[in-house]
């Protein structure tokens, strides 16, 4: 598997489990919050909430994020893919109208992993890629 992280178009080519880039996030998925949040738009947090998962830290780093201490301070934990798809069909269970990604792009290839478990195991609600262009 190739380790040179590419997944944003800052491009840094380092090995994340040796080192960071512009984003400092490491090899492992960091989150910092889980909610079902029902104060998107009234379409994505329906009636029961949207089932938010806000991943830490950022490509884009920009001063005025409403997430700051998320995006630009890192604050959150480290998870396995595994714990990643268990939240998604935990918030199923919980009546979530979607599973709705904040700020996801630096983990995107092992997002898809853990949609791809969670889908095998009876996850079908939407996905929501929410986040800035890249
Ligand atoms: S995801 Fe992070 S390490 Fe990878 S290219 Fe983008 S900023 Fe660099």
């Amino acid at each position: 598997m190739n380790k040179i992280c590419t997944i944003c178009p800052h491009n840094c080519k380092i090995d994340r489990s040796i080192n960071i880039g512009r984003c400092k996030a490491g090899d492992k998925v960091e989150i910092g919050g889980v909610s079902l949040h029902k104060f998107e738009e009234p379409c994505i947090s329906g009636k029961y909430g949207s089932g938010t998962v806000f991943f830490s830290k950022c490509n884009l780093n920009c001063v005025f994020c409403q997430n700051y201490e998320i995006s630009n301070l890192g604050n959150g934990r480290k998870i396995e893919i595994e714990e990643l798809s268990n939240i998604f069909l935990k918030q199923q269970e919980n009546n979530a109208e979607n599973i709705n990604l904040v700020s996801p792009t630096i983990y995107a290839d092992k997002i898809v992993q853990a949609i791809k478990i969670a889908r095998n195991k009876g996850l079908s609600l939407p996905i929501i890629y929410n986040t800035n262009r890249i």
